[in-house]
C-alpha cells in the first residue's frame, strides 16, 4: 500500500512519550518530516535524539498545548522549518480524574483549554495553508471512553465528546478542500501514563503492577493492553493517502473493550 507520506510535513503534539511519540515514529518510518512538541525540554530532546537515531528528519519545540501563545509560536516554528504543515496530529495529556463534586470552574476551564481548545486553536492555525495546498490531514487522539464513559472521569468523558462534535462538523466544512479530519480512540495502552496508574493502583490495593495490569486486561476481549505503536498504526493510516475516502470518523483501537457497535 502506498501511504504517500514521503516528504510530507507533520506536527505531532504531546509527543515526548506514549502515543504521541509512537505516532511521530510511525510517520517518520513512512518518510514524513516531523516536528514533535511537549512541555519538558530535556525529555523532548531525548526523544528527538532517539527518533533521529532511526532515520528521517525530526525537529522539536517546547510548548504547552493549553497555552494559545505557545501554540502560535509552535506553529510559526514549523512553518519556518517546513514552509507549511501537511499533517497535524492533535494529542495532549489526559485531563485529571474527578467527579462532579471535585471540579470547580477552574478545573473545567483548564481541562477545556487542554483537551478542546488545544486542538481547535492549532487546527485553525494550520487550515489556511492546507486549503491552499488542497490537501491536509488532521488526526485527533481521544479515548475509547467517548463510546463508553469511565467512572470518575467527568472532564474527559464530557470534553472529549465536544472534540468529536467539533471534528465531525469541521470534517464536512473542509472536505471540499481535500482536508480529512478524523479521531483515533485508544483503549488501555502501555504508556508512561498507564504505568503510573498501575503503580498507584498496586500500592492502593496491595497488589503487584502485573496483577493490576491483568485486572484491566481481563475486561479486554483481546486479553491484553495495547502497545503504543498499535495505536500509532491507525494514526499513520489516517494521515496517509491510503485513507483518502475516510473523514469525520472516530475509530476505536481498543481491543474490543467498548461494548457498542
Ligand atoms: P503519556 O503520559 O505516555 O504521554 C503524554 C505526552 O503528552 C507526554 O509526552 C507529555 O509530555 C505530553 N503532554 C502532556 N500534557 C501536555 C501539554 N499540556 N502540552 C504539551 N505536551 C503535553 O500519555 P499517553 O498514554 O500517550 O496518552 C496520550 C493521550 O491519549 C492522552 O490524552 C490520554 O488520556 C489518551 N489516552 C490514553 C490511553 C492509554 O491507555 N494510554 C487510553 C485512552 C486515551
Amino acid at each position: 500500500m502506498d501511504m504517500g507520506l514521503k516528504g510530507k510535513s507533520a506536527l505531532v503534539t504531546a509527543a515526548s512519550k506514549g502515543i504521541g511519540r509512537a505516532s511521530a515514529a510511525g510517520l517518520l518510518a513512512e518518510g514524513a518530516r516531523v516536528v514533535i512538541c511537549a512541555r519538558d525540554l530535556e525529555e523532548l530532546e531525548q526523544t528527538r535524539a532517539e527518533l533521529m537515531s532511526h532515520e528521517g528528519e525530526v525537529n522539536s519545540f517546547v510548548a504547552d498545548v493549553s497555552d494559545p501563545d505557545q501554540l502560535k509560536k509552535l506553529h510559526a516554528y514549523v512553518v519556518e522549518k517546513y514552509g507549511s504543515i501537511d499533517i497535524l496530529i492533535n494529542n495532549a495529556g489526559g485531563p485529571p480524574p474527578g467527579g462532579h463534586q471535585d471540579l470547580d470552574d477552574k478545573a473545567w476551564q483548564d481541562a477545556f483549554n487542554l483537551t478542546v481548545q488545544s486542538a481547535i486553536r492549532l487546527t485553525n492555525l494550520v487550515l489556511p495553508s492546507m486549503k491552499n495546498a488542497g490537501w491536509g490531514r488532521i488526526v485527533n487522539i481521544s479515548s475509547y471512553s467517548v463510546r463508553q464513559p469511565m467512572d470518575n472521569m467527568m472532564l474527559s468523558n464530557s470534553l472529549r465528546l465536544s472534540v468529536l462534535g467539533w471534528a465531525k462538523t469541521l470534517a464536512n466544512e473542509v472536505a471540499p478542500h481535500g482536508i480529512l479530519v478524523n479521531t483515533v480512540c485508544p483503549g488501555w495502552t502501555n504508556t508512561h501514563r498507564v504505568a503510573s496508574l498501575l503503580e498507584a493502583r498496586s500500592s492502593a490495593e496491595g497488589i503487584t503492577t502485573e496483577e493490576a495490569r491483568a485486572m484491566i486486561a481481563q475486561n479486554v476481549p483481546l486479553g491484553r493492553l495495547a502497545e503504543a505503536d498499535e495505536i500509532a498504526n491507525m494514526v499513520v493510516f489516517l494521515a496517509s493517502n491510503a485513507a483518502s475516502y475516510v473523514t469525520g470518523v472516530a475509530v476505536p483501537v481498543d481491543g474490543g473493550i467498548s461494548r457498542v457497535v
